[in-house]
């Protein structure tokens, strides 16, 4: 009966140094491919700073870091994140994982939405929701808000909203009757960290989240 793992050839000798050596040689020679480079460069340095979403332009594991730790973002990486998803789900991810840097009650917070229209005339608002179990957003002091970021507002009112829809405890509409924005130049929308900080019965809060935003014409 026919046995297809019986061995009829002996096994061939494993290849030298020597061989390696003249193989790399050829291959260089003809086709002008560097194996030694190429091996080089399949590094975790390279890995770090090799694009992570699906085209060439997408931020990179290190760009991601760089972004969420020193919110510094140049204005092609914006025009970039208002248009990839990918991206803003890496960024939000890293970001996720960095949030412990804030006070134990903020841990709950969470601006809603991840682009935020500004109208052509009138106030804008941001919604905040309000997963934890103590109530905090409707005691905050309008006076006490700020924001930071892409848009700079004041002049602030707080409107409580229905949480269910959001699967919160308490849900909050913040209308900022004065506001500037801060978009790169020449541009009417941008993909960048808004920063919201309040005060809630002494309580320090503030929530961090990166947000696309379009002014309206
Ligand atoms: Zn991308």
């Amino acid at each position: 009966m026919w046995n297809p793992f019986s061995r009829k050839k002996p096994l061939p000798d494993p290849v030298t140094d020597v061989e390696i050596a003249r193989s790399k040689a050829y291959l260089n020679a003809r086709i002008g491919f560097d194996i030694d480079g190429f091996f080089a460069e399949q590094s975790v340095e390279a890995a770090m700073n090799a694009p992570l979403g699906s085209t060439a332009e997408c931020l990179s594991a290190n760009e991601v870091a760089r972004t969420v730790e020193e919110h510094l973002l140049t204005a092609a990486r914006r025009v970039h994140l208002y248009g990839c998803a990918e991206c803003r789900r890496a960024v939000q991810t890293y970001q996720a994982v960095c949030a412990i840097e804030f006070e134990p009650e903020s841990n709950n917070l969470s601006i809603v939405g991840e682009r935020i229209r500004i109208p052509a005339q009138g106030p804008f608002y941001i919604d905040v929701v309000n997963h934890g179990k103590r109530p905090v957003l409707e005691a905050i002091d309008p006076d006490s808000i700020s924001i930071d970021g892409m848009v700079i507002g004041s002049d602030c009112q707080i409107r409580p909203l229905d949480p269910s829809p959001y699967d919160a405890n308490e849900a909050v509409r913040v209308h900022f009757g004065k506001y500037e924005l801060q978009f790169p130049k020449g541009m009417d929308a941008s993909c960048d960290f808004i920063e919201l900080k309040a005060e809630s019965n002494g309580t320090p809060l503030s929530t961090r989240k990166l947000v696309c935003m379009r002014q309206e014409t």
